[in-house]
């Protein structure tokens, strides 16, 4: 089954931004997955660092998700940010949750994915490397993210998602999108066995854990490993869009933690219901 088209880099608009081809013209959802480009923060931060803990300038990073407000049409008062700890709690966000982590101190201690069904109320969450995960049931009014590093992946984070959805809301399996942001990809994320091993034990041999004929590492596509998760449950491969950009490779672009070994802003992806 052919899997949906994947995602665009867009320079228009008041910041550059990439976006998945299938919800470009949404009339009921809008989102964005930003860059490193078109904000006010230097140093390390330049230029649009969306994390607080970057060592930036408060008001920098609020006038980036300002610009990030505008050119999605929505508000910095209205983002709910998650709480991003490499685990896979998660929860439904509600209006009482508008600006959590960007207006006011981020309340929760441990929240790598959020959904809802509100209106107006924006998701955020933070990224320079890790995958990030979008996901969409038009028909039902319902958006979600999750923040998926290497352990968010191998603990299956994604299908999480899905369950709450599926179980706790009656949302039909056939009716969930998936979106599979840009993050280091399999030409990038090279790990020791410990890492590997992780991936072998919970998912068998699998073409999307390869292993380095030049020394004792591998490689491993989180993209492919993610999607492939997803489908053990029953989400088909032409419901999930894969944006394919690494951003350790294009690090003129993006953020990448690897990349700079840590000397980096955070990129944000943003998802919201009209
Ligand atoms: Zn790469």
């Amino acid at each position: 089954m052919e899997q949906k088209r994947g995602a665009i880099y867009k320079e228009e608009g008041i910041i550059p931004h990439v976006i998945f081809e299938c919800w470009e013209n949404d009339s009921n959802m809008g989102h964005c997955f930003t860059t490193k480009l078109g904000g006010v923060s230097k140093g390390e931060c330049e230029s649009l660092n969306l994390g607080f803990n970057r060592g930036d300038d408060r008001e920098n990073v609020v006038e980036n998700y300002r610009r990030v407000g505008t050119l999605l049409g929505t508000s910095i008062e209205q983002m709910v940010l998650s709480r991003q700890v490499h685990e896979t709690q998660i929860a439904e966000v509600t209006s009482n949750d508008a600006g959590n982590g960007i207006i006011t101190p981020n309340k929760w201690e441990s929240l790598d994915g959020i959904y809802t069904k509100e209106k107006g109320l924006t998701l955020v969450t933070h990224y320079a490397d890790c995958v990030p995960l979008f996901f969409y049931a038009r028909k039902y009014g319902m958006i979600g993210m999750a923040h998926a590093g290497w352990r968010g992946t191998v603990n299956e984070i994604g299908k999480k998602m899905i369950d709450i959805w599926h179980q706790e809301h009656n949302i039909p399996l056939e009716d969930i999108e998936v979106g599979i942001g840009p993050s280091i990809g399999p030409c990038c994320f090279e790990v020791h066995t410990d890492v590997a091993d992780v991936f072998l034990e919970r998912f068998g041999e699998q073409p999307f854990i390869v292993k380095n004929t030049k020394n004792d590492k591998y490689n491993i596509d989180l993209w492919a490993c993610n999607a492939y998760s997803l489908e053990t449950i029953g989400i088909k491969p032409n419901q999930i869009a894969k944006a394919e950009m690494c951003t350790c490779c294009q690090s003129d672009t993006f953020f990448s933690h690897r990349k700079t070994q840590g000397k980096r802003g955070t990129l944000g992806a943003f998802m919201y219901l009209k």
